[in-house]
């Protein structure tokens, strides 16, 4: 068994240290927020007042964090000077990105740690909070073949699936490609279920046959934008967040940059990213991102939704 490090104990962080230290790890942890250490706590991870002190003797360092800032300020170190963690795990550590970043910042931890002789893995999730809960995460996995092979097997306790996807970053590009793919399907999804309704089909009748023909798709079967019709749909409960909408346009503005820098043209992409910015606009940001269902009405109303009844 091993002595795990882990940053950042948040809604997939927490739980997915908890599977560690159910598999019988030894997990110590920080988070900058009492509130959530303090859950994880609960949870048999031992929570430390900082960093440092989480990672110093680990043999294996997780990181769960927002966004790509973050992940660079805590791996490589802050602009004032603050050190990162590659310069405080030991040199034999093994070190797991799982949070969602930039492909130039996966680049960028990826050379810090191999400076100084560090393995580093990106190690991005699908499957969301129910996931880490449920220990059934999809780890997507890039690096060096003797780090992934190690990353593999320790990750093991809290996923479903695990993919050694290859080199340096293609974890991160597996998992930016994947999430373009759901964005724009679910503005698919919105647009039929919607037509279907204004049409006069019964929606539940509509979703039996689209879950069956060439109109699938995974926002189709798990968040169909009509009440009453998909036990796990945000429209069954206004739109509260199983995906926020604001987690929603971060990977998306990852993986449209990802694709400018490649030269192309991700059309799609770029219409689902000006919904979610709207959303966000209007101050939808907190509530889930399949509430894009309801600009494909004029008017900007969508059965389920009632503005004036969201926390
Ligand atoms: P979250 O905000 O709940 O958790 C992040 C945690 O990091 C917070 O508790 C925060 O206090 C902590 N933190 C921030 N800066 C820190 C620092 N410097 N040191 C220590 N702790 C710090 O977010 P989340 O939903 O748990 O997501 C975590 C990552 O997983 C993100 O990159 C997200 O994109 C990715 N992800 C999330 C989901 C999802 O459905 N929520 C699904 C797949 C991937």
């Amino acid at each position: 068994m091993a002595v795990i490090g882990w940053i950042g104990l948040g809604h997939m962080g927490g739980p997915m240290a908890a599977h560690l230290v159910e598999a019988g790890h030894e997990v110590v942890g920080f988070d900058v927020d009492p509130g959530m250490a303090e859950r994880a706590a609960a949870t048999g991870v031992q929570v430390v007042q900082d960093a440092a002190a989480a990672v110093r003797d680990a043999d294996a360092v997780f990181t769960s964090l927002p966004r790509s800032e973050h992940s660079r300020e805590v791996l490589i170190g802050g602009p004032d000077e603050r050190i990162g963690l590659f310069a405080i795990v030991r040199p034999d550590a093994l070190v797991l990105d799982t949070s969602t970043v930039d492909v130039d910042t996966s680049r960028a931890c990826h050379d810090a740690a191999a400076s100084r002789g560090i393995r580093f893995v990106d190690a991005p999730v699908s499957g969301g909070i129910a996931g880490a809960h449920a220990g059934s995460l999809t780890f997507m996995l890039g690096g060096e073949q003797d780090a992934t092979g190690e990353a593999a097997a320790l990750v093991e306790p809290m996923a479903g699936h695990v993919f050694i996807v290859g080199g340096p970053t293609s974890g991160i590009a597996a998992k930016l490609a994947n999430n373009l793919m759901l964005f724009i399907t679910l503005q698919a999804s919105s647009e039929g279920a919607r037509l279907a309704e204004a049409l006069g089909l019964d929606p539940t009748v509509f979703h039996d046959i689209a879950t069956v023909s060439s109109g699938d798709s995974w926002p189709l079967r798990t968040w169909y934008p009509v009440p009453g019709v998909v036990p796990t749909s945000p429209a069954n409960r206004n739109f509260d967040a199983t995906f926020t909408t604001r987690l929603a346009e971060k990977d998306l503005s990852y993986a449209l940059e990802a694709g400018d820098a490649a030269g192309l043209d991700l059309a799609a992409g770029r219409l689902a990213m000006e919904r979610f910015t709207r959303l966000i606009d209007e101050g939808y940001g907190d509530l889930d991102c399949s509430l894009v269902v309801k600009y494909v009405g004029r008017d900007g109303r969508t059965p389920g939704f009632d503005p004036d009844a969201t926390g």
